[in-house]
């Protein structure tokens, strides 16, 4: 047990990293272990949203958007940043299913064109590509995780290339991070255009990449508000796209959503700035030491097991039931955890990958400001649940 003064112990080895990022927030009633649904955000963040909200209704909401313009395009430049990209090329919109919308609705592939995925593709992805009558293969993988075989890619590229690869960096159902930097290589010497979902990977992984486009969301790891996403779309492809031109933009600018939460996006760029002072890299290793040291303390209790390798660089743990549990189980567990022990986390039902996912998990994923006695209590509310 901790005393009320007693400092938290930081779950992450370089603790000043997990303190600061604690002091940074609100404090929690609740034992918060859902990054990937939605991160925490900062104080400054919130004040960003509010006062831009309070300015809208002072002003004018336009008046209040042309003022926030610097403060929006530093978030662009920032961001534009972290995807090896420049500002330029970086469109904002809703979420990452809206990016994704946007960018495939603008791309004139055909119905039967081929698309290459990873077996844990985001279920809601594979609807989309359905929609457009696209013919999706899984690229070969190395085990049973999903990890996808890079050389055997650059075979299937060379002999038989799709229209399309599309890789989820981390996907919604598993902490496993894909060679999402060989992968864009490999299509890049094959010539096959390559989009990367980074929606569960910006924040864990260095997302500088050569893709021809990149997407994601402000509310998982970066912690920026709900109701923003991005799009990067790299300058090759964008003459490639023939986005719907409302107003007769063109190019990344016609592939923004025209009304837009203004306020996110100011608080999104707060958020960004925030993780680029935390450095990008001590942000990077320190998830993956969370990740480590959450596989570390809940493989097992309760005869729930961790379904990662337990070095894998990545936050995210997810846990198999103990033998026999359906479904249903899973989802009553994880709602007992947030009732009876003020727990949050993911019920991981199969729909979220469904070509790979053949059961539920509970999905755990704690950012930096993680302690060890948060991870304790989750550990010793499992053979409760
Ligand atoms: C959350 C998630 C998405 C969708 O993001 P939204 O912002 O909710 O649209 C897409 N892909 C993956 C891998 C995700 O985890």
């Amino acid at each position: 047990m901790t005393t009320a003064t007693a400092a938290p112990r930081q779950a992450v080895p370089d603790p000043d990293l997990g303190r600061d990022w604690r002091a940074a927030r609100l404090p929690t009633g609740v034992v918060h272990l859902d990054s990937a649904a939605a991160g925490r955000s900062s104080r400054a963040t919130l004040d960003a949203v509010a006062t831009h909200l309070r300015r809208e209704a002072e002003t004018g909401a336009y008046v209040a958007a042309a003022e926030a313009a610097r403060a929006v395009d530093r978030g662009r430049e920032d961001l534009a940043g972290l995807l090896g990209r420049g500002p330029g090329d970086i469109a904002f919109v809703e979420s990452a299913s809206a990016a994704f919308a946007a960018l495939l609705a603008a791309w004139p592939l055909a119905a039967g064109d081929r698309v290459v995925v990873s077996p844990g593709e985001y279920g809601p992805n594979l609807a989309r590509f359905a929609e457009r009558g696209l013919v999706v293969r899984d690229a070969p993988v190395t085990d049973e995780l999903g990890h996808v075989d890079v050389d055997a890619l650059v075979r299937l590229l060379a002999t038989d290339p799709p229209a399309l690869v599309h890789l989820c960096a981390i996907a919604s159902h598993r902490g496993v991070v894909q060679p999402v930097g060989e992968v864009v290589a490999a299509c890049r010497v094959a010539g096959v255009p390559v989009v990367v979902d980074a929606a569960q990977a910006l924040g864990p992984v260095d997302c500088r990449l050569d893709a021809d486009a990149v997407y994601g969301t402000s509310r998982k790891w970066l912690t920026g508000p709900r109701g923003v996403g991005f799009l990067a779309v790299a300058p090759r492809l964008v003459d490639v796209l023939r986005p719907v031109q409302p107003w007769g933009e063109a190019g990344v600018p016609a592939l923004e959503s025209h009304e837009s939460f203004v306020a996110g996006r100011v608080g999104l760029a707060v958020a960004v700035a925030e993780l680029l002072d935390a450095g990008p890299e001590r942000v990077r290793a320190g998830l993956a030491a969370v990740g480590a040291r959450t596989r570390a303390v809940l493989d097992g209790v309760g005869g729930w097991v961790v379904v990662e390798p337990a070095d894998e660089p990545s936050p995210t743990t997810t846990l198999r039931p103990p033998a026999g549990w359906d479904d249903g189980r899973v989802l009553a567990a994880t709602t007992r955890l947030l009732q009876n022990h003020g727990i949050v986390v993911t019920f991981a039902g199969p729909a979220r990958a469904p070509r790979e996912a053949r059961a539920a998990t509970l999905r755990v994923s704690p950012h930096l400001d993680v302690t060890l006695d948060e991870l304790d209590a989750l550990a010793d509310a499992l053979p409760q649940v």
